[in-house]
């Protein structure tokens, strides 16, 4: 059976030019980039050719971008480094919708001692900048806002938020993991000092990712031993997931445009459809302001799993809420803070399309969708009640 695959927002296809970039780097090239001898010595000009086509893809400097291991590690050293580098600030500002690489970090340093404000959102997944701006302070040390949710795709108003904590001397990470390679970013026009990005959501390899740090942004290393990324981050470097990295960076250079056009027509189409066919079925999150490949959609009075299940035996795979929580039946952090209803909450699945999304794919799981939903009601106790009571 073929695999329809609508999950590109838990990961993504390695890209086949970036499989075959990378393969020279495992069986010919395999030498140490830190070796004296060349075999492995010259593997520096290909790690630097790759730092760079990384950077062009943010408007950033090549020696702006530290090589880590995925988006997680380039999360946790930002907030690290930020607060390294303000040891008498004790308060740190975060969102309630981040990713558990970013939730569960901030709540550990709430346990350690720091004052943490997790901004609201409101019923559409966005936060009202008033309310952000009045949760700062002095003595705020770091404030981490993501670029793009990973569940609703919703997009955060990072110019105006750089904009403002530049004014206040405060260090700005986001959390891009979601949104490089989906939408243009430009840091030559975006003011944040430090940003994470993770290759296998832009169809490179796992385990590979970097973290932007703005010229003149104070650092001190997580990662502490070998004076590898200039003494930035310990440990030999992962020659073929960087050179992978590179490829995936330079190919999503070429097809943003794709995005921004065919797929979100694709996403438009599958959501309008599926919207019209299926009562009770609504988007989650700010539609005029979202990634362009993402949709959410609650269809009320049935089991997000049920549904994930259902659809799994016609080869289409999706997400209920995100891959990260889709273990446990609880809805997720991020619904539950825009207040979503739980009987919609319960039942709410995650398309997210990609660059080999095809029209065909999009055709099919509009015409799968909705008697599965309608199947599943039939067995729903919530459904019949709610039937009767209108
Ligand atoms: N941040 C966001 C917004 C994500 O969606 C993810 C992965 O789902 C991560 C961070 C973690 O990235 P990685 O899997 O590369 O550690």
């Amino acid at each position: 059976m073929k695999t329809v695959y609508l999950d590109n927002n838990a990961t993504t296809r390695v890209a086949p030019e970036v499989v075959e970039a990378m393969l020279p780097y495992f069986s010919e090239f395999y030498g140490n980039p830190s070796s004296m001898h060349s075999f492995g010595g010259n593997l520096g000009i290909k790690v630097r050719e790759a730092r760079a086509r990384i950077a062009a893809l943010l408007g950033a400097q090549p020696e702006e971008i530290l090589l880590t291991s995925g988006g997680t590690e380039s999360d946790v050293t930002a907030i690290h480094a930020a607060l390294a580098a303000h040891p008498h600030k004790r308060h740190i500002v975060t969102t309630r919708v981040e990713h558990p690489a970013i939730k569960n970090l901030f709540e550990q340093y709430g346990k350690n001692g720091y004052r943490v404000t997790f901004v609201p959102v409101d019923c559409e997944g966005r936060i009202d900048l008033d309310e952000f701006r009045a949760s700062l302070s002095e003595d705020t040390a770091v404030v981490s806002m993501m670029w793009a949710n990973n569940e609703t795709g919703v997009l955060f108003p990072v110019d105006e938020v750089a904009a403002e904590l530049k004014a206040r001397g405060i260090v700005y990470h986001t959390d891009a993991v979601q949104a490089v390679g989906k939408i243009p970013i430009d840091l030559t026009r975006t003011d944040v000092d430090l940003l994470s990005l993770s290759g296998h959501k832009l169809h490179g390899p796992k385990g590979i990712g970097a973290l932007y740090i703005r010229k003149g942004t104070k650092f001190k290393p997580l990662m502490v031993g070998g004076h590898q990324e200039q003494g930035r981050r310990a440990g030999t470097e992962n020659v073929p997931g960087i050179i992978g990295l590179g490829k995936a960076c330079e190919l999503a250079a070429g097809y943003l445009d794709d995005i921004d056009t065919r797929v979100r027509a694709l996403r438009d189409r599958l959501e309008n459809a599926l919207l019209e066919a299926v009562p009770q079925a609504m988007v989650n999150g700010d539609r005029a302001n979202r990634l362009p490949n993402t949709t959410s959609i609650a269809f009320e009075y049935v089991e997000g799993e049920a549904i994930l299940l259902m659809m799994n035996e016609h080869g289409i795979a999706a997400s209920s809420g995100s891959a990260c929580t889709s273990g446990s039946l609880e809805p997720s952090h991020v619904l539950r803070a825009m207040g979503i209803p739980f009987t919609a909450a319960h039942g709410s699945i995650r398309f997210s399309l990609s660059h080999y999304t095809t029209a065909e794919e999009i055709d099919f799981v509009i015409e799968k969708m909705p008697p599965i939903i309608e199947r599943l009601r039939q067995m729903s106790p919530f459904w019949k009640q709610a039937a009767q009571s209108v």
